[in-house]
């Protein structure tokens, strides 16, 4: 049993072309109008391959394969929408793997005991509408919709609206739903199975995430006349906090990443000291008791710095997220289906947020990681070998008819 590879292809480059940049990447905003193209596109292959398809109130689109028996779905998910001058693997890849898998089941016309959905999650990259995963949120109710709806992006267009506009504001209530398992095919984004030549990662589930804020507040004056032994420069301050961020990641080693990734310097002119800079924290691991160890480290670095420079600070500690562990029977199931494939595979954990990680909250859900070239996404030179994608969806295939069972 295996998926078409020259099939596969064709709906890639099919889809690849709808926000296609001149350099071969891909810049399809959520709810934009290529996003309902997109949509629509996807919408009519559904139908063709026979699938029941249903929009819900997030425009989160369902198609249903019908099961032998009265029983909960294997859902097969990801995302059609895509960052700015991104690439055309992110999201979508999952999703056209995911169709194929439905293809190949019906070219077999194989009947399975529980049905088998394919789900599309609306805005699932935040580039648009903040935050990120903000329909598989609702969906798996941590974000309310009313503030879903309300979401505006940086025009002050509302989510809601787009979704009307586009026609996939749907009539289906989004609301937790039971299901069999939940798999989601995507690119690794990191550099780990391409070093180790693996076609197949086996994701052991999502690392935890910290997110802080920090403003400095320093003294804004005049470049030339202010001697540098009276200044309280705030960006020197935060210059400081980079390296002591970066500091915090050497010491306790391991799988902990730390980025600096925002920086906002006011007034941000030449000829002025820096008054004010607000900087953004960003901690990873997949131990919860590392980013319990990297905060307090966090808090004396920024002290440091600020009793240094003598300026005044505020430091939020706003967001954070466990590691998400998959469900050890969805893994099993995953790994057995890699192994079937005769492709290298390797466990992985995922140091991005994904649906999935929505999904595990309501369900026992799992994911599979294809190699991005060069470690590299969120750009159009992202990059996977048809190959290894031929691996990956033939491992979607056979974990998902493990889970739905052959009737
Ligand atoms: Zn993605």
């Amino acid at each position: 049993m295996r998926i078409d590879r020259a099939r596969l292809a064709q709906a890639m480059d099919e889809m690849g072309a709808i926000g296609a940049t001149e350099r071969g990447g891909l810049t399809r905003l959520a709810l934009s109008d290529d996003d309902k193209r997109g949509r629509d596109l996807m919408v009519r292959w559904m139908r063709e391959a026979g699938l029941r398809v249903s929009v819900d109130q997030m425009g989160n689109i369902f198609g249903e394969r019908p099961g032998a028996e009265p029983l909960p779905a294997v859902l097969m998910g990801s995302h059609v929408d895509s960052v700015p001058t991104g690439g055309r693997y992110d999201g979508q890849l999952g999703v056209l793997c995911g169709l194929e898998v439905i293809r190949a089941l019906n070219e077999r016309q194989l009947s399975t005991r529980h049905p088998v959905t394919l789900a599309i999650f609306t805005n699932e990259e935040g580039a648009r509408f903040q935050p990120a995963m903000i329909a598989s949120g609702v969906l798996a109710g941590r974000i309310p919709l009313e503030d879903a709806y309300n979401a505006r992006d940086k025009d002050g267009i509302r989510l809601v609206d787009e979704l009307e506009r586009i026609g996939y504001l749907g009539p289906e209530p989004c609301v937790p739903r039971a299901f069999r398992a939940y798999l989601e095919l995507h690119i690794e984004q990191g550099p780990f199975l391409e070093e180790e030549g693996c076609s197949v990662g086996v994701v052991e589930g999502i690392v935890a995430i910290s997110w802080s804020r920090l403003t400095l507040e320093g003294v804004q004056d005049h470049a030339g006349p202010t001697p540098m032994r009276i200044r309280h420069d705030a960006l020197v301050a935060a210059a400081d906090v980079v390296a002591g961020v970066r500091r915090i990641a050497r010491e306790i080693g391991g799988d902990l990443v730390t980025t600096v990734g925002n920086l906002v310097v006011h007034p941000n002119i030449v000829n002025a000291i820096p008054g004010r800079v607000t900087l953004s924290i960003d901690m990873r691991d997949p131990s919860d008791a590392a980013l319990d160890r990297a905060l307090p480290m966090l808090d004396r670095a920024v002290r440091e710095a600020c009793e240094r420079e003598g300026v005044r600070f505020t430091l939020e500690h706003y967001w954070r997220v466990p590691w998400t562990p998959f469900a050890p029977a969805v893994v099993g199931a995953i790994e057995r289906a890699a192994k079937a494939t005769g492709a290298r595979w390797r466990r992985i954990r995922s140091g991005a947020g994904h649906d999935a990680q929505y999904m595990a909250a309501l369900g026992p859900a799992g994911m599979i990681f294809v190699p991005s070239r060069d470690g590299r996404s969120h750009c159009e030179e992202e990059f996977t070998p048809l190959d290894d994608i031929e691996h990956g969806a033939n491992t979607l295939l056979l974990a998902a008819l493990d889970l739905a069972g052959r009737a």
